[in-house]
């Protein structure tokens, strides 16, 4: 973290292939139904972000995109939690996944947590990737 920073949702190393994250300014899961699906939510774009870091992924500047740079809470919110074309298929280079099948895990993922936008995000565009 640098000096001039307030806080960081998250941190990784491209290099070390290390990261962390926090879930402390992602609001109280326990306040209510709608409170812990935000934190749930938020939690998973930050560690999925910086897993994308882990995986040697940098910030993306040609789409919305999960891997794009946030600077506020309110930022983060806006912030796609699925990746675009480019960073999926880098992600499944790294991995060594095929699209259609790690989208429909994401679907499935999605759904099994009640985070229906998202699921059907994953469903349309592996319906797509089968076109
Ligand atoms: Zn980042
Ligand atoms: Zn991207």
């Amino acid at each position: 973290m640098r000096d001039d920073w307030n806080f960081v949702f998250g941190q990784a190393s491209l290099r070390d292939r290390t990261g962390v994250w926090s879930i402390y300014r992602k609001g109280d899961p326990a306040e209510s139904t709608a409170a812990f699906a935000k934190c749930l939510t938020r939690t998973l774009h930050t560690a999925s972000h910086e897993t994308g870091h882990i995986l040697t992924i940098q910030h993306c500047t040609a789409f919305e995109c999960n891997m794009n740079g946030v600077n506020s809470l309110a930022e983060a919110d806006r912030r796609p939690l699925h990746l675009c074309p480019v960073c999926l298929r880098k992600v499944c280079w790294n991995l060594q996944l095929e699209p259609a099948d790690y989208l429909g895990q994401l679907e499935a993922f999605c759904r099994k947590h009640k985070l229906g936008d998202e699921a059907n995000w994953y469903a349309t565009a592996r319906q797509r990737l089968a076109k």
